[in-house]
């Protein structure tokens, strides 16, 4: 049977207002264009080389290999990208496009910040108008990020309805679209939303995949046997999976926030747990967090990236054809990794990238040597400063972390 376009099973598609229509239709035509027409890729590729230092490196993680005592571990080292983080790839695409459309101004919506920042970083360099809708909340949370966007040119919006943060901020940036359809483009900053943004943004962040691709070819000698990301809306992940999707032997692992454990049902596991339920919001349709009546969740975990109800209907379709294993790991098991990660092989990662490396230190260990393993570093962790110093700073959490750290390489 012929699937409809945006859809992946039965996820995806695009429900949104009639008053949205005209605008979809021109980003899925200049989108398709784009895709067919190879300047626009080596346009792409140009600028991500000369301003986001692409290509980021492969790293041998060779300190902790030795320590963990299993399958060889390297690292894509996303971290290293303009803005700190995957994000970069994705928001300098869709600058392009928006050229390509005529476009002259960009709206977003953000909840830590980080897309907040890395599209009015966009704006600037395009010369585009900025507007950042975020969450009161959020604003008196984030106040460096909201700092920085106002320098970079951008208005942020302080969105002062419902529970004054993520969601609420998604709302009122679609309001603001509807109203200025025909000079502004909405950036979504994740694998999410209607069709064609899973789809889009997927693509724009498979330039992580086909040079990790490569790369690890070269500097391992083989293809890896397990790989591992973390998935909030499922960007980054798509991004590296897309490389070796085709490659069967290839386990591909998604990792998400476990928050104080599963059980509790304080966590951000959308595919890892059994509470993701089929639905639609936010103009599209997949596994949310939600209760029996329908109502979303609230959602936790240490990470402000994970923390989302949603999560990529690419991703959801990949979990039930089995070619995405799904894992969750626990604030305390992120905060160990973060330990291990820093101490051994001196590098900062996001607490966000560091799910993917806790599930990564976990198999190590049960794998040969002659096994390879290559995680994302989605980004760096200069900004979780105080989430890390306060999670150390406290006896008991200490205490545990450090147990934790130990018991991955299992003394
Ligand atoms: C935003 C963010 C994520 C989560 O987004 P995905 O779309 O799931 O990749 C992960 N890591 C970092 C460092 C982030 O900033």
């Amino acid at each position: 049977m012929n699937q409809k376009p945006g859809y992946f099973g039965p996820y995806g598609g695009q429900f949104i207002p009639e008053i949205l229509k005209a605008t979809f239709d021109e980003l899925v035509a200049v989108y398709q264009t784009a895709r067919q027409d190879p300047s626009f890729w080596a346009e792409y590729l140009e600028l991500m080389q000369n301003y986001s230092c692409r290509p980021t490196p492969v790293t041998f993680a060779g300190n902790l290999t030795q320590k963990l005592g299993g399958a060889r571990i390297y690292i894509k080292r996303e971290d290293l990208n303009h803005t700190g983080a995957h994000k970069a790839n994705n928001v300098m695409g869709q600058g392009l496009l928006v050229k390509r459309m005529g476009k002259r101004r960009v709206i977003a919506e953000t909840g830590a910040g980080q897309h907040g920042v890395a599209t009015a970083t966009m704006a600037a360099k395009f010369g585009f108008a900025c507007t950042i809708y975020m969450g009161a909340v959020d604003v008196a949370r984030q106040r460096p990020n909201v700092f920085w966007m106002e320098k970079l040119g951008a208005t942020v919006v302080s969105v002062t309805q419902g529970s004054q943060t993520l969601k609420d901020a998604i709302n009122e940036a679609f309001r603001d679209w509807a109203g200025n359809m025909d000079d502004t483009h909405y950036c979504m900053g994740t694998a999410c939303g209607p069709h064609p943004f899973p789809e889009m943004v997927s693509w724009f962040q498979s330039i992580i995949g086909t040079e990790a691709r490569v790369q690890i070819e070269k500097t391992a000698g083989k293809l890896p046997d397990r790989v591992f990301a973390c998935v909030g809306g499922g960007s980054n992940a798509m991004g590296l999976f897309s490389g070796f999707l085709a490659d069967k032997a290839v386990e591909l692992v998604g990792v998400e926030a476990g928050g104080k454990g599963l059980e509790t049902g304080h966590h951000a596991a959308r595919l890892a747990s059994k509470d993701g339920r089929l639905g639609i919001a936010q103009g599209y349709k997949t596994l949310f967090l939600q209760d029996e009546d329908g109502q979303m969740k609230e959602t936790h975990s240490v990470a402000a990236g994970l923390d989302y109800v949603g999560v990529s209907p690419i991703l959801a379709h990949l979990k039930d054809q089995g070619r995405v294993r799904f894992e969750a790991a626990t604030d305390v098991e992120v905060m160990a990794a973060v330990e291990l990660l820093v101490r051994n092989e001196g590098i900062i990662p996001a607490l966000e990238s560091s799910h993917a490396l806790a599930q990564a230190f976990k198999e190590a260990p049960t794998l040969s040597k002659d096994q390879v393993i290559l995680v994302n570093l989605s980004g760096r962790g200069d900004k979780d400063i105080f989430t890390i110093a306060d999670a150390f700073g406290d006896q008991k959490w200490r205490k545990f972390i450090q147990e934790k750290a130990r018991g991955y390489a299992g003394n």
